[in-house]
């Protein structure tokens, strides 16, 4: 039977010869690597902001870092193996670099596994499960026997100096953790726990925590609203996020991560009419189209209601780009179930698709109960089909937005290159805009810029400077 994961400590972690030299946080750095979705990005960002409010500085380099922590995945296998494979190289690193370095696995694997990781992986020297992200920085020290140091918003200049990840002009705010639905092929109720949505308070933390990590640097543009499933804490409390969130003026953009496709969505999108901060940017995770497959996977099968988000989305901002992800190769998918996945590109302007190979997951209903019908060979042909159809529909469409001008947000800028995005994507995740120019950067990161769309090729677009914002 799971058990949740709290913190274990491996015994050697204890009599660190370097922790024991260096026992004030401020002489301390850590390096976190993040596996997996936004939202552990946005859990990474919470473990950031509590090692660094007791003074810890972040590592310039991961292989200089004193406490180097994993936020890890453990969504599907390859997800797992991802993870085992990052615990190893940075084994790999502490042995050949930094023999005082402390490893520490946190988030969804240790939960999952959380019965067994210490044992099968002795070398980490802690593990962390997936409902203390904001504490680590005091389990940290407290488990070391380390002495908190100032907070890191006192250190600004050092702070700005980190790098890209504290200029950037965007923030992931988790709005609730864990989920109550029972989706076959998924863990993630197991590990997370059942919806717990999150108070004003709690967004508000985060995104004090956001600016101390800022600093001084770019202005913060846009925040991404992440939970496991966005819709089930019902409109009317996501409506309050969004007035809260829309009054701050430095906020331009209002995104919305992972929407269940319940009929609430119809609700939620008259929301967009109220909001002009909203983005025109739909979320919504299908996973399939075929009602027999849906029910299997213990999703709602209503598939015309499919069509009626799609439809109103559009209605409601006709400039409403759309994203959605597709499980192909189900226990029991036929070729006509996989028919009706490419009927239903062919049919809608769906405008990002994260296509999934289905993974066989002990612990999961489907795990468990179904048996696998397709290859993973016929599932990649399947999903290259996919690919290719959606490639083709995208292009016609984006080919139709060369020539317009549209108001972007400056994600990035080098000395020859400007990164920016449209409105409609989501960092990380989508598509982007670049533009090149010599001489003196004409913008910098977080200016709201109007860019006019000079060509496309394969989910990239080329742009060109009009005028600052
Ligand atoms: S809604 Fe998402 S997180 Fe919840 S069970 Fe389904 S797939 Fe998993």
């Amino acid at each position: 039977m799971h058990k949740p994961a709290e913190v274990a400590l491996a015994q050697s972690a204890q009599s660190s010869a370097a922790t024991e030299a260096k026992r004030n946080a401020a002489d301390l750095s850590f390096h976190i690597e993040t596996l997996g979705c936004p939202k552990n990005r946005a859990d990474s960002r919470r473990m950031r902001a509590s090692l660094m409010r007791l003074g810890f500085r972040e590592a310039r380099e991961p292989s200089e870092a004193d406490f180097y922590l994993i936020n890890s995945c453990s969504f599907i296998r390859e997800a797992q193996e991802e993870t085992i494979q990052t615990v190893f190289d940075a084994l790999k690193v502490r042995e050949i670099k930094s023999p005082h370095m402390k490893i520490g696995l946190v988030g969804c694997f240790v939960e999952r596994f959380s019965d067994s990781v210490s044992s099968d992986i002795p070398e980490l020297d802690f593990t962390i499960g997936t409902h203390r992200y904001h504490e680590v920085g005091g389990l940290i020290t407290e488990r070391f026997g380390i002495e908190p140091a100032g907070h890191a918003a006192n250190r600004a200049e050092e702070i700005m100096s980190l790098g890209d990840d504290t200029a950037r002009p965007f923030a992931w705010l988790r709005i609730a953790q864990g989920c109550n639905r029972k989706c076959a092929f998924c863990i993630i109720p197991t590990i997370r726990g059942p919806l717990k949505p999150y108070q004003l308070e709690d967004i508000e933390r985060q995104l004090a925590e956001d600016k101390a990590l800022r600093g001084t640097n770019a202005p913060l543009r846009e925040v991404i609203l992440v939970s496991q499933d966005t819709i089930s804490q019902g409109v009317e409390e996501i409506e309050k996020i969004v007035a809260h969130l829309s009054l701050k003026h430095e906020i331009e953009w209002i995104r919305l991560q992972y929407l269940f496709p319940d009929r609430r969505i119809l609700e939620l999108l008259d929301l967009f009419e109220k909001y002009p901060k909203l983005v025109p940017y739909l979320d919504i995770p299908f996973q399939h189209v075929s009602p027999e497959v849906l029910k299997r996977m213990k999703r709602p099968s209503d598939t015309a209601l499919f069509d009626e988000i799609i439809e109103k989305a559009h209605r409601v901002r006709p400039d409403m780009e759309i994203r959605t992800s597709f499980i192909v190769g189900f226990p029991g998918e036929t070729e006509d179930d996989f028919e009706m996945l490419k009927a239903f590109i062919e049919k809608h302007r769906i405008d990002k698709l994260a296509l999934f190979r289905y993974s066989h997951e002990t612990g999961t209903s489907a795990g468990d109960t179904l048996s696998e019908t397709l290859t993973d060979e016929e599932k990649y042909a399947h999903i290259n089909e996919l690919r290719d159809l959606h490639i083709e529909k995208r292009k016609q469409y984006a080919l139709g937005l060369v020539g317009k001008t549209e108001v972007m947000v400056v994600d990035e800028v080098t000395p020859t290159e400007i990164t920016l995005r449209r409105a409609q994507d989501a960092p990380e995740s989508d598509e982007v805009v670049t533009v090149y120019y010599s001489g003196a950067a004409p913008v910098a990161v977080s200016d709201m810029v109007e860019v006019t769309i000079k060509g496309y090729s394969e989910y990239a677009f080329m742009g060109q400077l009009a005028a600052k914002k």
